[in-house]
């Protein structure tokens, strides 16, 4: 089979072939329908030498966190699931048997390091190949009638906004203000999930007009660019109360120090990206009782709920399609900036 791997430390990925996995007993092998490009992988392949060895992911990588595909073979002891059956992948693997695994938090699993388990596309072989192993049952939740290739995103650019936004839902009142910063693949997610979850008024934050413009067809109420004036700018559209929520969907330095310049008092300032930003915090640094979060994923339960949002058309992905031969010029485009939405490759 065809996989798109990362294979040297520094160059691009390439298509290879190697051999198609079996499932073991408890496995399930899908015959892959939709993979999502994250930057997250561009990230992981920024990454020199040493860093890269210290995350653990091995080389050959195959590419692919986010991943959807048909039920092709299922492993001994495998039961409630059926041949054909589309499914969505749950890519956070935990154990299954931690205090945080047993609540669904699979994402934060404190047993997944020192058992070596690892997400696919992160470790294991990811969606980024025409079959995909998937190690237990448990990390599929059926697609059902949802279109496999406009939903497959919604495994972690839904998911991870969702699960950032969840937490704040208790703030973001009648009246209240939610800042989002990078309207990129999660970004335009999370202004629909906000949207569609509170009713909290959305200001985008990004670097690019299109971007600015993709915010505002997804429901932002203002967008405005990334520069010298946006914290006076969400200062002014805020009446000088500032944000309730911000989420850093970059989480650079400049941009976590503009969240911490436009959050408001017992405001949530939630870091998503991880552009290694850092933000001192200590009593006075921000404004009083702020929460600071650096979530990462979400949980098993909140996949589930992701899907029903778009089972119910309240969110959509904004997806540019590209073939698996043409994954590499995916991950240059998203270099670029010049992704609208998401990138999806489809076998
Ligand atoms: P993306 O490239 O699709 O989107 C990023 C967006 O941010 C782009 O629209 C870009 O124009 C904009 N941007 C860049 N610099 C900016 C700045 N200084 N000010 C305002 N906007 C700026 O990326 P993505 O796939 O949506 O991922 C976003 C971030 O989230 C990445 O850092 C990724 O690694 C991270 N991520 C984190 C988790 C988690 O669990 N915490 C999960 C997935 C992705
Ligand atoms: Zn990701
Ligand atoms: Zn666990």
């Amino acid at each position: 089979m065809r996989a798109l791997q990362y294979r040297t430390i520094g160059s691009a990925p390439v298509l290879v072939e190697i051999d198609r996995p079996e499932p073991a007993p408890g496995q399930v092998l899908l015959k892959t329908t939709a993979a999502g490009v994250c930057h997250s992988d561009q990230f992981v392949m920024d990454l020199p030498q040493e860093q890269y060895d210290a995350f653990g992911f091995g080389l050959p990588l195959t590419l692919g966190h986010e991943g959807a595909g048909t039920v092709e073979a299922i492993g001994a002891g495998v039961t409630g699931i059926t041949l054909g059956e589309s499914m969505a992948v749950y890519g956070p693997w935990g154990c299954g048997r931690c205090h945080l695994c047993a609540q669904g938090k699979e994402n934060y699993c404190t047993e997944a390091a020192r058992l070596g388990i690892q997400p696919p596309g992160l470790g294991a072989p990811g969606s980024m190949a025409d079959y995909l192993l998937i190690d237990d049952a448990r990390h599929l939740v059926p697609l059902g009638e949802l279109d496999p290739v406009a939903n497959v995103s919604l495994t972690d650019a839904g998911l991870t906004p969702y699960h950032a936004i969840k937490m704040s839902l208790p703030k973001l009142v009648a009246g209240s203000t939610a800042v989002v910063i990078g309207a990129g693949g999660l970004g335009h997610v999370g202004i629909q999930i906000v949207k569609a979850m509170s009713s909290a008024r959305v200001i985008a934050v990004d670097l690019s007009e299109q971007k600015l413009e993709l915010a505002r067809e997804v429901g932002a109420d203002e967008a405005i660019l990334s520069d010298g004036n946006t914290s006076a700018a969400i200062r002014e559209l805020t009446h000088g109360l500032g944000a309730t929520a911000v989420f850093d969907f970059v989480g650079a330095q400049s941009t976590v120090e503009l969240a911490s310049s436009v959050v408001a008092v017992e405001g949530d300032l939630t870091i998503v990206g991880i552009g290694g930003g850092m933000l001192p915090v200590g009593f006075g640094s921000l404004p009083y009782d702020v929460a600071v979060r650096t979530p990462y994923w979400g949980t098993r339960a909140e996949l589930m709920e992701v899907l029903d949002l778009a089972r119910a058309g309240k969110i959509t992905v904004e997806t540019e399609i590209f073939s698996l031969a043409d994954a590499p010029q995916a991950y240059e485009k998203l270099h670029a900036g010049t992704i609208r939405g998401r990138a999806v490759i489809v076998p």
